[in-house]
């Protein structure tokens, strides 16, 4: 991509993407899902990690939109989609740590972006780095009305540095189905005394791609009391206790996927 970031962009989802044209249009991007600007050293080595199950359609249009961005940010990036098997409830945040930890065994990377599948953004200008602070990026969606739905939201797509995320403990194992892991690692960030950086809300601006509600994610009913808790709960759930087994990784030209068997909420 000899260009460098344009603004706003249209992003919709209309017509379906075909990965192989994908793939064509971005002959820079190598095996996994890696990239690295030809004339200059980035100033960060970013992986972007994705939690998933089932959601091919989304991912698609995820990778379409995303390389070119991301390589007009001049980042030396990586995709890793961390795929969880079973039929258990999803677990987002535990997906997040082991992309965190499986990314680290591959490259040395200082910065990680942690990013729904389903969100686009809007506007080149929103990098995906990180900051002095941990960064809240997707910060006017357009199922929000693009405006926060509140002060303290740090759902959606959000960037921490190795540093920053490793003082946190990473992120919380124990949230199955949907809600609230978002807000306890808020709590993580707040508590170990560090504050939220944020794009404007029109450099922020971005879009969901419309879903039904997934099987095995449904809301679950413990996250009130666990956000209650987590002053308590941090330094004792978290990287230092995450366990779980790669199944297989499959390196695809735009991006790697490591399918992880992550165990169930009374294991
Ligand atoms: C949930 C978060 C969610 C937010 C916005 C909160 O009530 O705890 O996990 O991101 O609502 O939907």
């Amino acid at each position: 991509y000899d260009s460098l970031p344009v603004g706003a962009l249209r992003v919709e989802f209309s017509q379906p993407v075909n990965l192989e044209e994908v793939a064509r249009i971005n002959p820079q991007v190598r095996a996994g899902g890696r990239f690295a600007p030809k004339d200059c050293v980035a100033l960060q080595k970013v992986a972007i990690i994705i939690p998933f199950r089932n959601r091919e359609e989304h991912l698609k249009y995820w990778l379409y939109y995303l390389h070119p961005i991301l390589q007009r940010q001049q980042l030396d990036y990586g995709v890793y989609v961390i795929n969880q098997d079973g039929e258990e409830e999803f677990n987002r945040a535990k997906l997040l740590n082991i992309g965190f930890a499986e990314a680290l065994k591959e490259y040395d990377y200082d910065c990680f972006v942690f990013s729904d599948v389903d969100l686009i953004p809007m506007d080149d200008r929103n990098t995906y780095k990180c900051y002095s602070q941990p960064r809240h990026l997707s910060v006017s969606m357009d199922k929000f009305g693009f405006r926060l739905p509140y002060n303290q939201y740090f759902g959606g797509v959000s960037a921490l540095s190795k540093e920053q995320f490793t003082k946190i403990n990473g992120f919380p194992n124990n949230y199955w189905g949907w809600g609230g892991e978002d807000d306890d690692i808020y709590n993580r960030l707040v508590f170990k005394g560090m504050g939220i950086s944020r794009p404007d809300a029109v450099i922020g601006k971005c879009r969901m791609i419309r879903h039904s509600r997934d099987r095995k994610n449904e809301p679950n009913p413990e996250r009130f009391d666990r956000i209650a808790h987590t002053r308590e709960t941090m330094n004792s759930d978290g990287l230092n206790t995450l366990s779980y087994k790669v199944l297989r990784t499959d390196k695809y030209p735009l991006y790697t996927k490591i399918t992880v068997d992550i165990g169930s909420p009374n294991s």
